[in-house]
């Protein structure tokens, strides 16, 4: 079975104190021993992730955390890798164990949780067992030991609403029946015998919306358009190769990227574009932070490592330095940096893109993404950024 990739899948994380039975709910949910269990506090030290698809919610994953109340330097290490689960975090459940209740440092976590805007479910667990408090209003009472409470648990995660809902990758862009042309290049970088996900995520949405797709590389354009009885509704380009596609275009086609798309649906795109824009004054000795998200493998020529740096300084001609960090670890301090490019976040989810993004913003360092920061070096950034609803409306605005 095809699994949907972890970075479009609701997250929902489990939060509690030690031994409140978060391993034993995710069991129950999945209706597998996908966590250690134990009667023992403190079992699980670093989060874990389980992918699964719960009707009706769809695919999400599961993130069991170690206990708030966990003690020692350890302790306090785990419990801060717990919080950092939060910044990727769609909706919050919040275990409590129905013998002892919630304490006031759990109540006050609660609404610190709130607070964020994050939706939260509280769980009452282990109300199979004598002497266990009634539910408080909007408590889901459950045993996860005896897989009690299931159903309602399901049906209350179904209602909860993640808080940043992501808009569709073609939203406002495409209409059923458009016919759209997507240039995908089979270059050494290209993986051996199928597509990239992004291409595959955006093949998928035209098949879903009835809009015909056509699939090149770029020599293939011209004889792409000559075939076609009317220009394409819109072009959709690897970034690595804008400049060509852009130059066999007549003008007046529409024409984004691939990334562009993604930075839309996955994160903020008018603060990537602003990031991007930002290049423009960096100076000498600036330093500047090249995040990616996951530790992939790296070619030769790699973009983060190699292109990008080279294209920044070609293009400021200024001495810069890089610094480069990877995986679902961020670096919280950003204020040293000059500029953060981040790369297409296809692992992480948005809601983790979005406090990427707010990080900077805190630290007041702008933020680009890969696909904005090649669209602005190869100088064609007003051009893909135009088919975009919310940016032409937002220049509407500007020039009202
Ligand atoms: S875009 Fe980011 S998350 Fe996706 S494969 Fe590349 S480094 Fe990993």
């Amino acid at each position: 079975m095809e699994l949907s990739p972890r970075g479009v899948r609701t997250h929902i994380a489990l939060f509690g104190k030690r031994n409140a039975g978060k391993s034993s709910l995710i069991n129950a949910l999945t209706g597998q021993n996908t966590a250690i269990v134990s009667d023992q506090k403190g079992t699980t030290t670093d989060p874990v992730y389980k992918s699964m698809e719960l009707f009706p919610l769809g695919p999400c994953v599961l993130i069991d955390t170690a206990g708030l109340d966990d003690t020692g330097d350890l302790g306090d290490l785990r419990k801060e890798k717990s919080l950092e689960v939060l910044g990727r975090t769609d909706i919050v459940l919040y275990v409590a164990d129905a013998g002892t209740g919630l304490d006031k440092s759990e109540e006050s976590f609660l609404e610190q949780l709130r607070q964020r805007g994050l939706p939260v479910i509280l769980v009452w667990n282990k109300t199979d067992l004598p002497g266990s408090a009634p539910p408080p209003q909007n408590a889901v009472a459950v045993s996860a030991q005896i897989g009690q409470g299931m159903l309602q648990l399901i049906e209350n995660l179904s209602h909860a609403k993640p808080g940043a809902k992501a808009p569709g990758l073609l939203d406002g862009l495409v209409m059923p029946g458009d016919v759209v042309l997507l240039v995908t290049p089979i270059d050494a970088s290209a993986p051996k015998g199928r597509l990239i996900l992004p291409q595959q995520q955006v093949l998928r949405a035209l098949l879903e919306l009835g809009a015909p797709a056509l699939v090149v590389q770029p020599k293939e354009i011209p004889q792409a358009l000559a075939a076609l009885a009317h220009p394409p509704a819109l072009v959709i380009t690897d970034s690595q190769v804008f400049k060509e596609v852009a130059n066999l275009l007549p003008s007046a086609i529409p024409l984004t990227s691939f990334s562009i798309l993604f930075a839309r649906a996955k994160g903020d795109l008018q603060e990537l574009a602003a990031g991007a824009r930002a290049i423009a004054r960096l100076k000498d000795n600036d330093r500047i932070l090249i995040a990616e998200a996951c530790t992939h493998h790296r070619q030769e020529d790699d973009i983060g490592k190699v292109k990008i740096p080279r294209w920044l300084r070609e293009k400021t001609g200024k001495q810069l330095e890089f610094e480069f960090c990877s995986g679902l670890t961020y670096t919280k301090d950003l204020r040293e940096y000059a500029l953060v490019v981040h790369c297409g976040a296809c692992m992480i989810n948005r809601t983790e893109m979005l406090h990427r993004i707010e990080q900077a913003q805190n630290c007041q360092v702008p933020i680009v993404n890969y696909g904005v920061l090649i669209a602005y070096v190869t100088g064609i950034l007003d051009r893909v950024l135009q088919p975009i609803p919310e940016i032409q409306k937002q220049e509407e605005f500007c020039h009202a």
